[in-house]
């Protein structure tokens, strides 16, 4: 078995986590690798990808993730990662609502920019999610349960 063989579907990865863990000290150092080409929260998403640009600090909720690893699974294609975290302050630079999912973790915006891509995200994300946002760069997500459930919203244009 190749151990450098990065793609892995996740079902096989357990299994050959196990294999690596008996394998021993030298394998470890493979194991590493692995990691971080798949990513450290889940197969395709890593922590620092939903860090706030600002001040680096990092609070993002693990089954909000997870949720979203389920959805690129579906979706079938990479999804990029517009703005995941942000600190109060950057929340305000970026003109988002004080209340904003971003500032307790529970949000992101995922890169979506031509309307091919819109069809194919909006056909699946709202099996994972019931709060969607669209503009013409990006797709909000986010699992706030504060907040109303059910719906769909454009954002005014920026000036
Ligand atoms: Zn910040």
């Amino acid at each position: 078995m190749e151990l450098n063989d990065l793609v892995i579907p996740q079902k096989e990865l357990g299994l050959r986590l196990n294999m690596l863990a008996v394998l021993g000290r030298r394998s470890f150092v493979n194991l590493q690798n692995l990691k971080k080409a798949m990513g450290d929260l889940t197969a395709n998403f890593s922590e620092r990808e939903f860090r706030c640009p600002c001040c680096d600090a990092s609070k993002i909720d693990v089954g909000f993730v997870d949720r979203l690893q389920f959805a690129r699974e579906r979706i079938g294609k990479s999804m990029s990662i517009n703005s995941g975290y942000r600190c109060f302050s950057h929340n305000r630079t970026v003109g988002g609502v004080d209340n904003s999912s971003h500032v307790i973790g529970l949000a992101a915006d995922i890169s979506c920019t031509n309307s091919s891509d819109r069809m194919l995200f909006l056909s699946i994300l709202p099996e994972f999610f019931n709060r969607i946002g669209v503009t013409s760069k990006f797709i909000h997500v986010d699992v706030d349960d504060a907040k109303s459930p059910d719906v769909l919203w454009l954002y005014p244009p920026k000036k």
